[in-house]
């Protein structure tokens, strides 16, 4: 295998560096690889990290698992781990590049580009031709909590299989974005979840502890590391094909009375918005029976702002 000029064999485990850009400073932006071979041959799995720069929980999972060693002593395949492909969104606290462009709606990616389309592009190039399946982590954006959870291809059988496997507490079947990386990645017939887990700007333990988990579950199931005895591998996610936001009716301050990974009833009361003066409140009721997969942490809210984002299963 031979990624950006740098040979790694089967047994090696090597760092790669592959220059991005520059920074007006001069400073130089380079992309981290860590990638892991076995001796034997098997499947090459892309574990993923900060495509968005400010979605942080990603980037501390994928740093547990090296720092755990899950990768260290592979028994097969090859596992490439990218923890912060978006440097420049990290640096500067945002889900973005400099110029406002999101990595995740520039894929393949050009490298006459703008400076997305370029970030985008060294994914394709240099990686994506090597990788058989991955995973790619996310949170919800915006102070927007997302219960763990993950999210596979409609239509896409391989990224069904995957997202069982994975095994989160909660599997979303989600149509592709166009230029998003699970669909350049599609178009090369390479399946890819997304983990989404917590907010953005933020650690959420929970989330931490489902995407570790969730790694390894994969490594396991594809025969790249030993099973540990306390490990249980069936799949226990709750199966999701639909989702819906409720949203504000009005402006005020929001109170959420029921939080991300509860089942909520038709009609049951799951949150207040309340006037600064205290004269009104409106109470929020869910619309149906669902489970809440994401709620709004701002305490202040405008008419029309998403407040839950609700889930369920349609037959
Ligand atoms: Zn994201």
């Amino acid at each position: 295998m031979k990624i950006n000029g740098h040979e790694i064999l089967p047994g090696e485990n090597k760092k790669i560096k592959i220059r991005v850009g520059k920074l007006p400073s001069g400073t130089h932006i380079n992309i981290f690889a860590n990638v892991y071979r076995a001796k034997k041959k098997g499947k090459t799995l892309l574990v993923l990290g900060g495509i968005h720069g400010d979605e942080i929980n990603g980037v501390e999972i994928i740093r547990r698992s090296i720092e755990q060693e899950y990768y260290e002593d592979l028994e097969s395949g090859t596992v490439i781990v990218i923890p912060l492909l978006n440097v420049y969104g990290f640096i500067n606290f945002s889900r973005e590049v400099p110029d406002g462009k999101d990595v995740n709606r520039s894929f393949p990616g050009v490298n006459t580009g703008s400076l997305a389309s370029r970030v985008a592009r060294k994914l394709t190039k240099f990686i994506l031709p090597h990788v058989d399946m991955g995973i790619d982590f996310h949170t919800g954006g915006d102070s927007r909590y997302n219960y763990p959870q993950i999210r596979y291809s409609k239509g896409v059988d391989e990224s069904k299989t995957l997202a069982s496997i994975f095994n989160a507490p909660f599997m979303i079947e989600k149509p592709m974005i166009k230029k998003s990386l699970r669909k350049a990645a599609n178009d090369r017939g390479i399946p890819i979840i997304v983990f989404e887990g917590g907010e953005s700007k933020r650690l959420d333990d929970l989330s931490i502890e489902k995407g570790l988990a969730g790694i390894k579950n994969i490594l396991y199931h594809f025969g790249m590391i030993k099973p540990e005895e306390s490990d249980n591998h069936i799949t226990t996610s709750i199966k999701i094909n639909k989702t819906s936001w409720i949203r504000a009716r009005d402006s005020g301050l929001f109170r959420a009375l029921k939080k991300s990974g509860y089942q909520v009833e038709e009609k049951e009361l799951i949150g207040m918005i309340k006037d600064v003066l205290g004269e009104e409140s409106k109470n929020i009721h869910s619309s149906r029976k669902a489970y809440i997969l994401g709620h709004n942490n701002a305490p202040v809210v405008n008419m029309g702002d998403a407040l839950f984002n609700l889930g369920w299963q349609d037959k």
